[in-house]
């Protein structure tokens, strides 16, 4: 068992917390503070044992100085001031004499929160690389390591993996519970079906030899499913595809033809915008200039009718462009359908779970993670590695 939070005497300490706020931001507003909400239990655990706080977390990437104007963290730190009812301090520097100060200031109860660790991406990729100087600097500031920071376990970045190897560490509340509740998947009720949609194909396309080891069936959707029609043959027109994992797909559909249940109909539409303007077409049917950017309706009662036997659901990625209303109704139905099954459900990741939240459907699930791509990898049995390296509970 890992260590937690609750295994150290915080009194007096400077605890850093790894938090995930890497939150969707429409028109300069968070479109859904789920992650931001749930981190607070052990924010507020911190702070009620005399702890002085520390917050960091990524949000986006950072590739420009222009991405710096727009990817500050300064807007989480007015929802936290809401959420905490307290003033939260902000550094705006991710290392210096400034953000020292500020530190060495710091009371009892005190909470701030550094900007964005992936500034430090920017003009050099020090976060992301895990650079050891700056791994070393950041734990310097503090005396106790927590990692909260669910969807990001996957990743070894200076910000949560290296730091937790130069400080004595621990998981935080949500690390702990996505934990829990997610093991229901490590021998899943069975029939056990998996929906994999979304747009990070590359990211997620290799898992699905994992997966499907343990899932009667994969119902593949979203963005994720044009590299799958491609690889049968079929024009994808414009549609998203990933050209590098055609022969892995092949492959799949190949080995796997029992298990993997592709749309059959699409949404499809000339233009990337939330356009009325476009047809339904067969899967074999994508015109040239066209772009699939929903499951059509025929697709849709397949996978009802998939999901209606199953015992239990893990669902990752939207079945459409679900930002776009004209490309949300597969997300939607298939979150309504669901909902109302009463079987064991359980979406991971960002996207769908806003898309949940924001159709109507949050809490309505056995579980909504935090983690998109950490769920996935934690439930395909891949290497965890800000969780492999925080220590063990002595027995
Ligand atoms: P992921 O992070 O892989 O779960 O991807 C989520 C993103 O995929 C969301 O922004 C979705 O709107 C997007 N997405 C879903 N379906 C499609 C599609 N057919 N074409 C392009 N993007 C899509």
């Amino acid at each position: 068992m890992k260590k937690s939070i609750k295994d150290f005497d915080l009194n007096n300490k400077k605890v850093i917390i790894r938090c995930d706020f890497n939150v969707p931001i429409i028109n300069e507003e968070i479109s859904d503070d789920n992650r931001i909400i749930e981190s607070l239990k052990t924010i507020k655990y911190a702070i009620d044992n005399n702890a002085k706080v520390i917050l960091m977390s990524h949000l986006s990437k950072i590739n420009s100085e222009e991405d710096k104007k727009n990817k500050s963290l300064g807007i989480v730190r007015d929802k936290l001031n809401n959420l905490l009812g307290k003033n939260i301090l902000f550094s705006k520097d991710t290392r210096g004499a400034k953000l020292e100060r500020i530190i060495n200031n710091m009371k009892n109860k005190d909470v701030l929160l550094i900007e964005n660790t992936r500034f430090e991406d920017y003009p050099e990729n020090r976060e992301s690389s895990n650079d050891e100087e700056l791994s070393k600097y950041w734990a310097s500031l503090g005396d106790i390591f927590i990692n909260d920071a669910f969807g990001t376990l996957h990743r070894a970045h200076a910000s949560n993996y290296g730091i937790g190897t130069y400080l004595p560490n621990g998981i935080g509340f949500l690390v702990e519970e996505e934990l829990k509740k997610l093991s229901v998947l490590d021998n899943p009720d069975k029939p056990y079906v998996v929906i994999l949609g979304g747009a990070k194909i590359k990211d997620k396309i290799k898992l699905i030899e994992k997966l499907i080891k343990k899932a009667d069936k994969i119902l593949i959707g979203g963005g994720m499913a044009y590299t799958f029609l491609k690889a049968q043959g079929y024009n994808i027109g414009n549609s998203i595809c990933d050209d590098d994992s055609i022969a892995f797909s092949k492959k799949m559909i190949d080995k796997y033809s029992q298990k993997i249940v592709l749309p059959v109909d699409n949404k499809v539409t000339k233009k990337f915008e939330d356009t009325e303007e476009n047809i339904i077409v067969n899967s074999d049917c994508i015109p040239d200039g066209y772009m699939g950017l929903d499951i059509g309706p025929k697709t849709i009662k397949i996978f009802e009718n998939e999901l209606k036997k199953a015992k239990t659901v893990f669902w990752n990625g939207t079945l459409g462009y679900s930002e776009f209303n004209n490309y949300s109704q597969g997300t939607k139905e298939i979150l309504d359908y669901l909902s109302k099954l009463g079987i064991i459900t359980i979406l991971g990741g960002g996207d769908t779970v806003s898309a949940s939240n924001k159709f109507g459907y949050k809490d309505k699930f056995t579980h909504e993670s935090t983690g998109g791509g950490a769920t996935l990898k934690l439930i395909a049995g891949e290497k965890m590695p800000s969780l492999e390296i925080i220590d063990e509970l002595e027995s």
